[in-house]
């Protein structure tokens, strides 16, 4: 059986990189899955490219911008009235602006946007995620509330200086870690967890765009000590892992770096990062 099985799972910024690839992992691990992407035609493609592939459960997709608080409620009630409950919340719709490269010339308007998605949209996807994970059942075996598992993607930018500054995107970033831990402690007694994954540098769109030259990204190269960028199911694959039920046992963790999982983390928890924040 999958790990996910009897699971649904709301993700943003699902039509790419490591939300696509968390979709398709979840729906594979037997997840109910709704794609939530501002890019309507990808997230829909997207959604219906995995259904194809995952009969058993229901894989939808939907348009949403994770900065209006209106559509990111729209897409949680879209996942609790079609699946029935949430129990996973994969908040990890970012933007990384092209024009956030230096720190005295960023504009207000990069820097209001930057948080608007990346900041706030983490906020709202976590507020409406508690409110639907409230009602999820008591488990009578062990007399808890398995109430669901938050994750929030924020970035390794947030533990260290990157080579190339991007200041509003490592500000918003490392709000998104401190916010995250403050809601974990908030709401534990609930059986609500909340956990950042803090991606290294990855070969998908929004990196690749952002070092759009190849001087650019051989620069970025010479300082990460596996000598290359990690692949969007690596980070995937530690969304995983934070799963409800699994993650809050010792025995995960020795599971967790025991397996192949763990391809893009080193000497970490949920830095999925290449070890680039230890060197
Ligand atoms: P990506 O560009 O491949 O995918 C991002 C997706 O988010 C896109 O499909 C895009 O349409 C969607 N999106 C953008 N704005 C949105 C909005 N307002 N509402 C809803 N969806 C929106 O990028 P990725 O690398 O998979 O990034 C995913 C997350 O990982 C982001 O939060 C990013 O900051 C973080 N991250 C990425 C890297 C990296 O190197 N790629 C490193 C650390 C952290």
């Amino acid at each position: 059986p999958g790990r996910l099985q009897h699971k649904s799972a709301l993700i943003t910024g699902a039509a790419s990189g490591i939300g696509l690839e968390s979709a398709i992992l979840f729906a594979l691990e037997g997840a109910n899955v709704l794609l939530v992407d501002i890019n309507e035609k990808a997230v829909e493609e997207a959604a219906s490219k995995i259904a194809k592939k995952t009969p058993n459960v229901k894989v939808l997709g939907t348009k949403a911008d994770v900065g209006k608080e209106e559509d990111v409620k729209a897409a949680v009630d879209k996942a609790v009235a079609e699946f029935g409950r949430l129990d996973i919340m994969f908040n990890n719709a970012g933007i990384m602006h092209p024009a956030d490269d230096n720190a005295l010339n960023t504009e207000e308007k990069i820097w209001d946007l930057t948080m608007q998605v990346n900041l706030k949209g983490v906020w709202w996807g976590c507020k409406h995620a508690i409110l639907a994970m409230r009602s999820n059942p008591i488990d009578e075996s062990k007399g808890l509330r398995v109430g669901g598992s938050v994750i929030n993607t924020a970035s390794f930018v947030a533990l260290m200086g990157a080579a190339t500054p991007q200041l509003a995107y490592t500000a918003s970033k490392g709000a998104v870690l401190a916010m995250t831990r403050e809601l974990a402690m908030v709401h534990a007694r609930e059986g609500i967890r909340f956990n950042s994954i803090c991606p290294g540098p990855l070969k998908t769109p929004l990196l690749m765009d952002f070092l759009n030259t190849l001087e650019k990204r051989e620069r970025r190269l010479v300082h990460l000590p596996m000598g290359r960028f990690g692949e969007a199911i690596e980070v995937a694959k530690g969304a995983l892992f934070l799963r409800p039920e699994t993650c809050a046992e010792t025995l995960f963790m020795s599971v967790l770096v025991a397996s192949d999982d763990s391809s893009y983390m080193t000497g970490t928890d949920f830095k999925v990062e290449g070890g680039l924040t230890s060197c």
